[in-house]
This record gives structure tokens, C-alpha cells and sequence, in this order.
């Protein structure tokens, strides 16, 4: 099939509200074109023009089995054929949701009961929260229901999620974050901690402000407590030494649940099967998106753990039905593309993939990037990881926001052919990359990367800047 790209373009501008777009910028065409993405295959897509890009981010830290898996295709077309809809209210199944979730209760880390499915990772942490305030409503305590978050966390964009995210620009003009849900200091040593402290005692640190948070508020009003195990969208940094087991047992004390927000780290980034295996946490909920279908169909899950099951089932009696469910929870389409993409994950070993081959990205991103002038810190873990741009690496100072630096690189990377994303919180450039990806493969992302980087400092350095 022959696009007509002048025409795509068109129907687009006049059509289309595009998310995270400069509203102005992309009607009047100041911001381009669209990019009128056609076919992926492995770790590659290509646009209607015919150029091909290395999918450094895997869209949205989400294609982790590649582009092109004709396994799910296949198995979402056969499931299409057979039966492409029915709704799973009132006790009504069918045999991939039954197959599906029996396989996600025993992968999950922790004591895990039963799933509840959505279509997106934000209205899996709604669900979350509604799942704490029913528990704890049902057990009698009905003050218990301010939900903490970190700065710089992300939970997604909905009402109750968008206010768990910790980023001022995601509730600004829209009137969030709504009552009930605080924020706590981000994990990131590079940035908060104290001149000499290190990161056990910065851990330490951080969850002794979590309990004197909860102190602050009454730990009577707290219900629980959401953190990824490693920050995404934030700025993709992994926690300092110490810092899950030193929060979790602030958590234990006051009797706090704990949500882990497993969207980008389940199903292997890490090099774990989920982030909480690999930092030891022991999740009451588990919120999965992304890679639950390496996004072949929108599928979220709750997974929700045994002791706020527990306190659910001994409340029917009293309450009747679980009042809460949506059109497509349980999809069967989506079942049957999480059954194939599971299948790949455990066949292909991808968690150990994104270890192997992920251990070896972190380190081809230390040797080409770290001891560049502009270059604060290079972090990650497994196969996410992010490289921090500062003006000053000895007065730790930022670049001014008008310079753009991530942006700049990110956009001269993509004119190399790769897409790696400018993280919004800082002069920060993220690298995801599909889990299938090879060292072959990451040679090539590193070298683009490192181009695209010289190139901009180049850039800097000619308009006089000092770096
Ligand atoms: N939670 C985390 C950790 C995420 O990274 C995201 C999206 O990037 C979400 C939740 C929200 O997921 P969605 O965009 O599917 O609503």
C-alpha cells in the first residue's frame, strides 16, 4: 500500500490532538510534519518516506519483543476470528483471560491473588487507588486513604494517576494533583544528596522523611505508598544502595500498602522478570502495562496480593459486588496477544537478554559518554538507561533551559536515525531499546548516540558557550 504522505500529513494537522505536541507549533507546521510511522521489524521502524530509524526507546519503553512478531499477530488474528469480544463481568471468562492470569499471579513477585485488567498503565494505578480506599473501608479504617507518591515519579495521566506523577508540567492549567495524594523526595543521589553522604546513607536519609511525612499526616490518613522500582519517565534513574529495603520498612510500620509501579520494569527490563524481584520489594499491588503485550494491544493489569484480596472476599457479604470494571477489562484480544507475548519472553529468555546484553550497553555507555565535559552522570540499569547533561560537571550546574541541550541532541540523533528520547525533567537523553536487542545492535545505538552528542557540544562551543 502507497501512502500519500502530503495528504496523511494534511488529514493529520486538521484531524488529530496529538498528546505531548506543541499545540501552536504543529498547526502552523513550525514543528514539521507528522512522521507517518508505517512498519517496524526487530529493533527498526520505518516512516512512509521510506527512512528507517533504530528504535532506541521501543516506542514507549514498550515493544519489548520487537517490531514485526508474526507469533502475535498470528495469535491475535485467530483470537479475532474465534471470538473477538466478550466482557468478563459477572463471572464470565474465557480460556486465554483464565490461562493468563493464572500465569501472571504465579510470575508476580510477592503473595499475589488475582488480576484485574484495564486498557493503559494510568488506568491500572486508578484502580490501585480505589483498590486502597475499598480495603481499607472494608477493614474500618476509613481515614486511611492519602496515597504517596515521589517527585518525579510517573504514574500515567489520568485524574487520580496524573496526581500520583510528580512532575509539576503534568498538573499544571489542569488543576491536579487532586487532595489526598502527597509526594515525597526523589531517589536520585546525583542531585539530592548532601556534599559526602553516600547513597546508603541518602536512602536512609529519604525514608527518614517518609516517616516523618507519614508522622506529619497521621499515619491513620496514610494508605499506601506508589514508587517504580527503577524512575522512568523522571529521568530514568535506579534507586541508590539501600533505598527499597530502608522505605519498606518505614511502610511495614505504619501499616502502609505498597504499589509497585512495574509498567516499564515488568517483564524483563531490568534483567529481572520484574523490578521488584531484582531490588527485593514485596509489593501488596502491582501495576502492569507496557510489556504485558509488548503493546500489540492496549492491556493493563492490578495485580492485586493476597492480603488485600483477603480483606475484599470477607467484605462481599457485607457490600455485594465489586463495583468497579470496564467494557474492555479482560479483553480476550488482548488475553491471547499477552498469552504469545509471555510465550516469547520465557522461550527467548528476554529477561536474561536485557541482563547479558544490558550489562553491556551500561558499560558501552560509561566508556563513550561519561568523561565527555557536558556529561553530569551515566546511570541505568539492564536495558534502560539515560545519559545527564550539565553545564558544569564540578558545580554540578544545569544547562539553561533555553539551550535545549537534550532536546537538541535527541532531535540531531533522530536526523542519524536513531530515536532516543529527551527525558522532560533536565537536559537528559533516555535509551530503552527493545529486549531483543543485541550487542551488535547497541554498538550501533552508541555510536549514533555519541555522534549526536559530539555534534550539539560542537554546536555549544561555536555559539560560545563554555563547556
Ligand atoms: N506508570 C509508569 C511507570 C509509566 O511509565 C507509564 C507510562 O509511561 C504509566 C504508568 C502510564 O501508562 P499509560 O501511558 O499506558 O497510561
Amino acid at each position: 500500500m502507497t501512502i500519500d504522505v502530503a495528504e496523511i500529513s494534511r488529514l493529520d494537522k486538521a484531524s488529530v490532538l496529538h498528546p505531548f505536541t506543541q499545540l501552536k507549533d504543529f498547526a502552523t507546521g513550525k514543528a514539521g510534519d507528522p512522521t507517518i510511522v508505517e512498519t517496524g521489524q526487530g529493533i527498526r521502524i520505518k516512516d512512509a518516506t521510506g527512512r528507517e530509524y533504530i528504535d532506541g526507546f521501543a516506542g514507549l519503553y514498550c515493544v519489548n519483543v520487537g517490531y514485526g512478531r508474526t507469533e502475535i499477530a498470528e495469535a491475535i488474528s485467530r483470537q479475532a476470528y474465534r471470538l473477538a469480544y466478550y466482557h468478563s463481568y459477572a463471572a464470565h471468562t474465557t480460556d486465554e483471560l483464565a490461562i493468563l492470569s493464572d500465569r501472571l499471579v504465579r510470575m508476580a513477585p510477592g503473595k499475589m491473588s488475582k488480576v484485574f485488567y484495564g486498557m493503559s498503565g494510568s488506568d491500572a494505578n486508578e484502580t490501585n487507588a480505589k483498590l486502597v480506599w475499598y480495603y481499607n473501608n472494608l477493614r474500618g479504617q476509613p481515614r486511611k486513604k492519602k496515597i504517596i507518591s515521589r517527585e518525579r515519579g510517573y504514574h500515567g495521566c489520568s485524574v487520580i494517576s496524573g496526581s500520583m506523577t510528580g512532575m509539576s508540567f503534568y498538573h499544571d492549567y489542569m488543576d491536579l494533583p487532586v487532595s489526598g495524594i502527597i509526594h515525597t523526595g526523589v531517589p536520585h543521589h546525583y542531585w539530592g544528596a548532601n556534599p559526602g553522604e553516600t547513597e546508603l546513607e541518602f536512602s536512609q536519609r529519604r525514608a527518614a522523611e517518609l516517616e516523618e511525612l507519614i508522622l506529619r499526616e497521621g499515619p491513620e490518613t496514610v494508605g499506601a505508598f506508589i514508587g517504580e522500582p527503577v524512575l522512568g519517565t523522571g529521568g530514568i534513574t535506579p534507586p541508590p544502595e539501600g533505598y527499597w529495603p530502608a522505605i519498606q520498612q518505614v511502610l511495614k510500620k505504619y501499616d502502609v500498602l505498597l504499589i509497585a509501579d512495574e509498567v516499564i520494569t515488568g517483564f524483563g527490563r531490568v534483567g529481572s522478570m520484574f523490578g521488584s524481584d531484582h531490588y527485593g520489594i514485596e509489593p501488596d499491588l502491582i501495576t502492569v502495562a507496557k510489556g504485558l503485550t509488548s503493546a500489540y494491544f492496549p492491556l493493563s493489569g492490578s495485580i492485586v496480593g493476597e492480603k488485600v484480596y483477603k480483606v475484599l472476599e470477607e467484605g462481599a457479604d457485607r457490600v455485594g459486588a465489586f463495583s468497579h470494571g470496564y467494557t474492555y477489562s479482560g479483553h480476550p484480544i488482548g488475553a491471547a496477544a499477552a498469552n504469545a507475548v509471555l510465550d516469547l519472553v520465557e522461550k527467548e529468555n528476554l529477561p536474561g537478554n536485557a541482563r547479558e546484553v544490558g550489562a553491556y550497553f551500561q558499560e558501552r555507555l560509561k566508556a563513550a559518554f561519561a568523561q565527555l565535559p557536558i556529561v553530569g552522570e551515566v546511570r541505568g540499569v539492564g536495558l534502560m538507561g539515560a545519559i545527564e547533561f550539565v553545564a558544569d560537571r564540578e558545580r554540578k550546574s544545569r544547562f539553561e533551559a533555553s539551550l535545549k541541550v537534550g532536546a537538541r541532541i535527541s532531535k540531531v540523533a533522530r536526523d542519524r536515525g536513531l530515536i532516543a528520547r529527551a527525558m522532560p525533567h533536565g537536559d537528559i537523553l533516555g535509551f530503552a531499546p527493545p529486549l531483543v536487542t543485541t550487542k551488535g545492535e547497541v554498538d550501533e545505538i552508541v555510536s549514533i548516540a555519541e555522534a549526536a552528542v559530539r555534534q550539539v557540544m560542537d554546536e555549544l562551543t561555536r555559539d560560545g558557550q563554555k563547556i
